[in-house]
């Protein structure tokens, strides 16, 4: 793998269970708890988190919370504090109480983002750039997702073409990030390779970070090959939490801990203690006791004698 013979050995692993993982399930999470799971995810060396998703409390009562988890989290020095805005209101909110990330998502697919938020993907594209004029002058990061960029459950394949005709509306907004979303695990590895150079051409300097769910059980054979294409950044849940509504009882996001021992395997720096990033479990198995989490490392442990790259903050 001479792609991985790189220079730049550190991986951001950005915790996503607090929202992807949270709005898959119908029990809500006491406040206590995901503070809690915010802390134990920081002291365990994870360094950015997506801590809540900005959709009125109507809608999805797991989310009632926003505000007071966000406080929370940004009195967390050294964590970056991402929230998803569905909407110019949710990012209101996010950037009055200060939020250092907001992430918005357009789906590649225009049935399923129409199915998703009754907009299509233009209309969808006007609400990021009202976002974005409000995010003007406030430091506050912006970063363009596109969901089912490698597939959809309701139109089957999705043409690059379409993915790249919203990264570009995303750039010419002011996106300082673009998210590649693999929303139902259609990719393999050969289509993550194909995309992401072409999304680059287009991105240039602006970072492309890879969102990947283990619907079908690819999800870290695409983080290798994302790797491979020089990505530096990735999502993913703790216990692998967090559904597709179009296939029951799929697995989730890629486990947070197995992609943790994939990398530092490859040799990666990730800053995260593996033992203590496993223990956080815990905290979900106690706070969420109907849901199953997945997770090979945390079944099998670690192989004998395996070291981990030296960790640094
Ligand atoms: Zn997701």
């Amino acid at each position: 793998m001479d792609g991985l013979d790189v220079p730049d050995r550190k991986v951001r692993l950005r915790e996503v269970g607090l929202r992807d993982g949270l709005q898959s399930i119908a029990q809500v999470m006491p406040t206590a708890e995901k503070l809690a799971w915010i802390d134990a995810e920081f002291a365990a060396g994870v360094r950015e988190i997506e801590v809540c998703s900005f959709v009125p409390a109507r809608l999805m009562p797991q989310f009632a919370d926003a505000a007071e988890v966000v406080r929370h989290a940004l009195g967390i020095e050294g964590l970056t504090v991402a929230a998803l805005v569905p909407n110019a209101r949710g990012a209101q909110d996010a950037l009055r109480l200060g939020a250092h990330k907001l992430n918005y998502v357009i789906s590649a697919s225009e049935s399923h983002n129409r199915a998703n938020v009754r907009r299509s993907r233009e209309e969808s594209l006007a609400g990021f750039r009202e976002v974005a004029r409000l995010a003007a002058g406030t430091g506050t990061v912006l970063a363009g997702g596109v969901s089912t960029a490698f597939g959809c459950t309701i139109e089957g394949p999705v043409a690059a073409d379409e993915v790249l005709r919203l990264v570009d509306g995303y750039l010419a907004a002011g996106a300082r990030e673009i998210v590649l979303a693999d929303t139902v695990g259609y990719a393999a590895p050969n289509a993550i390779r194909s995309l992401v150079r072409r999304a680059r051409a287009v991105a240039g300097e602006i970072p492309i970070a890879l969102h990947l769910h283990d619907t079908r059980g690819l999800g870290l054979a695409n983080v290798a090959a994302g790797l491979e294409e020089g990505i530096r950044e990735f999502d993913a849940a703790l216990g692998g939490m967090g559904g597709c509504p179009h296939a029951p009882g799929a697995s989730g996001n890629i486990v947070s801990e197995d992609l943790v021992f994939l990398l530092q395997a490859l040799g990666f720096d990730t800053g995260i203690e593996l033992p203590s990033l496993v223990a956080v479990r815990d905290i979900l198995a106690r706070a969420l006791p109907e849901v199953s989490l997945l997770g090979a490392i945390a079944k099998a442990g670690l192989p004998r004698g395996f070291a981990p790259p030296s960790v640094s903050h």
